[in-house]
Order: structure tokens, then C-alpha cells, then sequence
């Protein structure tokens, strides 16, 4: 049934009714008993954009919004078969497509036997209230949610009349149960003792002066756990004699926390930069902008807060060094190098050696950054040359002792020619006493003879001139010390063998009186022998033992033990002779030398062979703390007959 029928049939006053009907701005319609739809007003018509025919009976539904057409339809049967007025919400589609929410009401008329006649019924335009519900219930959401994730709670309070808020998160910060009544006493009670006076003095003054507040102080809970909070209020009062604060109060214990954790983990790393003489820097090579740490000033011997720019680094490295800074500088800047090299600077007088390493690094936003360590390495460098000079010392000592074993060898060589050099001589004097005197053959043979003689005689003096520098110095030496220096100068060779060395030194050992390079070429000696036995044999265990002891007659003992080749099939007393060697490379001499040196120092030195596998070399010497060679006494001559 359309309007237009529905006001044909009816009365002048039903027509008046009508027009009241259609002009109100309220969708209004009525169905038969059974809920079938019989008429809708022009706004509920005009709202949809549909006709009379189309809404007719239950077309008005296909207007519904499909999620909701299911749960209308159970409510309108359910109000139909109770007989009884309701309401219920759905979404109805406007003319223009879009779906707008509607608070359907229906009231039943009821004939006199009480049977319902009609139905008669509403639909408000509750859409815009919706939305303002909805964002509401989001914000409210938000701010909870808010208020949790940043475990900030909000307060309201009016000290004049006592009136307080806390929101759920303020209680949680606080410890409380939602139920208990929120007051300033209890927000104290949680305050911890030692800053209690220093927040209630400052919530005092806010209050009288109706200034905002800002705080932060500690919190200690029940079970001990201390929370740091921050406290903001904020007077909205008009009147500044009786203040309305709305504030804020935060858990803020994690960024403690991380601040503090921060503040430590950089005193470690300062501490560490000291202890480790290592500074760190900050390269902007676009901007040449530089950041030293405080180390890296004290390395470079800045004061703390100098402005640091290459003028004056330059200043401080060493010119002959500046060149390859230079390099290494230009290599970052092309991106092609990350830094890895040493450089000497001159700070107040004193060289110093460091190591530069750093890292290139291209940032998102187009920028490089060189970002590096640099340690201050010259307490190494003055040891390695500290090291260095031991070594050519031993080299030195070893070059001398072998030309001195050899010279022993070589006069004992050339002996014999100058005798022969000698009868020579007298052979042409005789020519001379001859009658008549041979003076030609006699000046000749004279000549050759002198001539030859010198050569000899050069030999010799500059084989004894070298013998001279082998001449001992006698001091007192700590043969524990004078050992682990040369261990450490073959921990190369060691290394490279893989050979582990383990040193069982005895503690209290008393100082020798003696030669210490000389002890130290012996000790040499025996390890070089040691790692040559062990070789490159592949089976293990790889290992040397280095000791000293303390004998009971006070001598003291060294000995090298190897788990290398062993001395099978050698005798033992050969092992020391000159020139004997078992090493397609060897010279025979290493041992023969070590003799003469022990003996030279009143010892006695040995070697043998180990039953299982290996060989054990060794020497003692007499531990008269004041023990001293005898005047005079040639380290050589117990190797040289
Ligand atoms: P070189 O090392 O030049 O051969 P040395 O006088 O030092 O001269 O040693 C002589 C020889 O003694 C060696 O060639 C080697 O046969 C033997 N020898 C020395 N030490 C050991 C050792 N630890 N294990 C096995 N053989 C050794």
C-alpha cells in the first residue's frame, strides 16, 4: 500500500494525521499484526530511495545492512510473538549508498480482547551519536593503553576540598588495589624515607603557591622493590589560591635503569681504554669533523677539551712518518683501505709508537664515517727492540764462538806449513853461508818464505782479535730469568712447529755468578736442538720441558727435555765433539761450544736419551753464591786442545 492509497483511505483528519506524518523528520511506519509492512512515511522512503512497492510487506529489508539482517529479523519475530514494544539498532542504507545507524522502536496497538492490531514504529537517525560513542570508547581505549605502555598513570585532586583521581594505571604504578580510596596520604605512603621530606616539602609549595610541580623521586614497595617515578602537576585552577592539579606519574625505573647501566658500561669502557692505552675516534670524512676519546686525547697528549682537526695531529706525528698517513688518509677517503698501520708521535719529547685500525663506514644517508681505535703500542716496540738486540748479542757471541772453535781447528791446520815456512827460512840461510852463496835462490826462497809467513800470521791475529770480543762478562744471573727470555725469543719457531713448551722453573733459585749471554747461547742451543728433533715429525705429543732445580749439594740444574727423535744409536760421549752432526744443514759445533762455556763456568753438562721417546740435555753448575770464574779463565780452552 502506497502513501498516497493510505491517504485516499482515509478521513480529513486521517489526511491531516498524514501530512503531519510525512513531514515529520522521523522514518515512521506500520505493519499488520504479523509484522508484514503496510506503510512508510515520505522520509523513510525518500531516506532508502525506494518506493512504496519495492518496501512493501518485507522489501524494506533488503535495505538492511547484511551483517545485521540476521539478528533484526530474530528481534522483530520475538517482539511480534510477545506482543510487546522494543527497540533494537541496525544500519540502514541511505539513498546514496552509505549505511547509517537507526534505533528501530515498534509499539504494538491492541484491540480490546487484547490481541495486537497493528504495529506502529520508528526509526531515529542514531548514527552520528554512535560515532561520537565510538571514538570515545577508542580514546578512552588509547589512553588506557597508553597509560599502560607507558606506565604513566593521571591524577586529578583539589586540595581544598580533598577531592582525588587516580586512574587505573596510577594505582598499578603505586602498588595499589583499584578498590582502596585514593588519597595523598597513601601516594606519600609509598614514598621512599629518604626522599619523603624532599617530595612532601615541594607538594606543600605547589599547593600554596598553585604552581606546577615536576619531580622525580623513589618509590619503595612492600616487598622492598624500589621504583623510580616522575611526578608532573599542573594547576587548571582559575584561582591560584585554590589550586586543581591534573598531572601525570610515571614509572620511569627502566630508563634508570638503562642510565644507569649506560653510565657504567661507559666508565668501563674509559677504564678500559686506560688500562688498555687505547683511545677511540670519529672520523666525518665528508666534513673532516673529528671526535677523540678522553684516552686518545691523553695519547696524543691534548688537553681533555681540545678542538681536534688533522692541523693538529699532524703536529704530533713524526715527519718521516707523515707520508704514510698521508696514504692511509687518501685510502679512506676513496673508500678503498679500512686503516691498519703504525705511526710514531712525538708528544712532549718522548716517541711513541701506536697502531691506528679503523672501519669505513657508509651511512643511510650518503655520509662516511671512519670509526677506529688507537693504542698506544710503545712499551712493545721498546721490548721487540729490546729483543732485537739480544738476539744480534747472541748471534754476535755464537758468529765469535764458532770462528773461535774453528780457529782452534785452523791452527791446528796451519801448524804444520809454518814450520815448513820456518825450515824454508833456514834453508836460504844456508844458501847465504854457502861458498859461493847462492844470493839469488836465497833472496827468492827468503821473500816467498816472509811472505807466506805474514799471511799466516794475519790469520791468526785476526782469529785472536775475534776470540778477544768473546771475552766473558761475569755477573751475577737469575738462570730462571735468563731462560724464559729465550724461550720467548723461539716462541716463533716454536709456534710454527706447534710445539707446546711448558716451564717448570724452581722459584727460590739463587743468582750465578756468570756469563748470562753466554748461559743464554747454551740454553739457546739445547731448545733450537729440541724443536729441531721434533721437527716436522707429524706424531705427537709435540712437547718441551724447560726446568731448573735446586740440587742438595746447592748446584744449580737446568735442563731442556723433548719428545723429538731421540739420540739412538749415537754415543753419547761423540754428542759434544766438534764437528759431529747428524743435520744434512748442521755444523757439529752447537754442543761443543755449550761444553766449553759450562765448563768454563765450573759446571758440567750432559745429554742422554729418553727410554720412552725424545732426549733430555742438561747442565749444573756449582751454586757457591759467591762463585766466580777463575781470573783469567779462557771459556774456550776446555774445547779446544
Ligand atoms: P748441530 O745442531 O749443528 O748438529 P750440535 O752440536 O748442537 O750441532 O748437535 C750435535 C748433534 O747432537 C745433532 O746433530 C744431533 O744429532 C744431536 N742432538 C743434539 N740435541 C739433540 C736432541 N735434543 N735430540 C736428538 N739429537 C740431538
Amino acid at each position: 500500500m502506497s502513501t498516497a492509497e493510505f491517504t485516499q483511505d482515509s478521513s480529513a483528519n486521517s489526511v491531516e494525521q498524514n501530512k503531519i506524518i510525512n513531514a515529520i523528520p522521523v522514518m515512521a511506519w506500520s505493519t499488520l499484526p504479523d509484522g508484514t509492512a503496510d506503510f512508510f512515511n515520505e522520509h523513510f522512503l525518500s531516506f532508502l530511495g525506494i518506493t512504496s512497492e519495492v518496501a512493501h510487506g518485507w522489501g524494506w529489508m533488503t535495505s538492511l545492512h547484511p551483517d545485521e539482517l540476521e539478528t533484526l529479523a530474530s528481534v522483530w519475530s520475538a517482539l511480534i510473538a510477545s506482543k510487546r514494544p522494543g527497540e533494537t539498532e541496525a544500519r540502514f542504507r541511505r539513498s546514496d549508498g552509505q549505511y547509517r545507524w537507526f534505533l528501530f522502536r515498534a509499539n504494538p496497538v491492541y484491540a480490546e480482547d487484547g490481541s495486537v492490531t497493528r504495529w506502529y514504529g520508528t526509526n531515529t537517525d542514531i548514527d552520528d551519536r554512535k560515532r561520537a560513542e565510538e571514538a570515545l570508547r577508542r580514546s578512552a581505549a588509547f589512553l588506557a593503553q597508553g597509560q599502560t605502555l607507558t606506565e604513566t598513570g593521571s591524577v586529578w585532586w583539589k586540595p581544598l576540598t580533598q577531592e582525588i583521581f587516580w586512574s587505573d594505571e596510577a594505582y598499578r604504578v603505586a602498588g595499589y588495589p583499584k578498590t582502596q580510596q585514593p588519597s595523598v596520604e597513601l601516594m606519600l605512603g609509598r614514598c621512599h624515607p629518604d626522599d619523603l621530606a624532599h617530595v612532601q616539602e615541594m607538594v606543600a609549595r605547589a599547593v600554596e603557591n598553585g604552581a606546577n610541580l615536576e619531580l622525580e623521586h623513589r618509590l619503595l614497595m612492600p616487598d622492598g622493590e624500589v621504583k623510580y617515578v616522575r611526578l608532573v602537576l599542573q594547576n587548571i585552577g582559575l584561582d591560584r589560591s585554590a589550586p586543581e592539579f591534573i598531572g601525570a606519574v610515571t614509572d620511569i625505573t627502566q630508563r634508570k635503569t638503562a642510565e644507569e647501566l649506560l653510565r657504567r658500561s661507559e666508565m668501563l669502557l674509559a677504564e678500559g681504554q686506560r688500562i688498555s692505552l687505547t683511545g677511540t675516534f670519529s672520523w666525518q670524512v665528508d666534513t673532516d669533523e673529528i671526535t677523540f676519546s678522553n684516552e686518545l686525547h691523553r695519547i696524543f697528549g691534548f688537553p681533555k677539551d681540545t678542538i681536534v682537526d688533522f692541523d693538529r695531529i699532524t703536529e704530533r706525528v713524526y715527519p718521516e712518518d707523515l707520508p704514510l698517513l698521508a696514504e692511509k688518509m687518501s685510502n679512506v677517503r676513496s673508500g678503498s683501505d679500512n686503516p691498519d698501520y703504525e705511526i710514531r708521535l712525538r708528544v712532549s719529547d718522548q716517541v711513541k709508537h701506536v697502531r691506528v685500525v679503523g672501519r669505513i663506514i657508509k651511512h643511510l644517508n650518503g655520509t662516511t664515517e671512519c670509526l677506529g681505535a688507537v693504542q698506544d703500542v710503545t712499551a712493545q716496540r721498546l721490548a721487540e727492540e729490546a729483543r732485537d738486540k739480544l738476539r744480534s748479542e747472541l748471534a754476535q757471541i755464537a758468529r765469535v764462538m764458532s770462528l773461535s772453535t774453528m780457529a782452534a781447528a785452523i791452527a791446528h791446520e796451519v801448524n804444520q806449513p809454518l814450520t815448513g815456512i820456518v825450515t824454508n827460512a833456514s834453508t836460504s840461510l844456508h844458501m847465504l853461508s854457502a861458498d859461493p852463496p847462492n844470493i839469488d835462490g836465497a833472496i827468492e826462497t827468503a821473500r816467498r818464505t816472509i811472505r807466506d809467513g805474514n799471511r799466516a800470521a794475519d790469520v791468526i791475529t785476526r782469529l785472536r782479535v775475534l776470540f778477544k770480543r768473546g771475552t766473558s762478562a761475569v755477573e751475577p744471573v737469575d738462570l730462571n730469568e735468563a731462560a724464559l727470555e729465550v724461550v720467548s725469543l723461539l716462541s716463533p719457531d716454536l709456534q710454527r712447529h706447534r710445539i707446546s713448551l711448558r716451564t717448570e722453573l724452581f722459584e727460590a733459585l739463587p743468582r750465578v755468578a756468570g756469563d748470562r749471554v753466554q748461559l743464554q747461547q747454551v740454553i739457546m742451543n739445547f731448545l733450537r736442538n729440541s724443536i729441531d728433533a721434533i721437527g716436522d715429525r707429524s706424531q705427537h705429543p709435540r712437547d718441551i720441558v724447560v726446568r731448573t732445580e735446586l740440587g742438595a749439594d746447592r748446584a744449580l740444574r737446568f735442563s731442556v727435555e723433548d719428545t723429538g727423535c731421540g739420540i739412538a744409536g749415537t754415543d753419547p760421549d761423540r754428542l759434544f765433539d766438534a764437528f759431529h752432526t747428524t743435520k744434512a744443514d748442521g755444523m757439529g759445533i752447537g754442543l761443543s761450544i755449550s761444553r766449553s762455556i759450562v765448563e768454563a763456568h765450573g759446571g758440567k753438562i750432559w745429554g742422554r736419551g729418553n727410554s720412552a721417546i725424545g732426549a733430555k740435555f742438561g747442565f749444573s753448575i756449582p751454586g757457591k753464591p759467591e762463585h766466580c770464574l777463575e781470573e783469567g779463565a779462557d771459556v774456550f780452552r776446555a774445547g779446544r786442545s
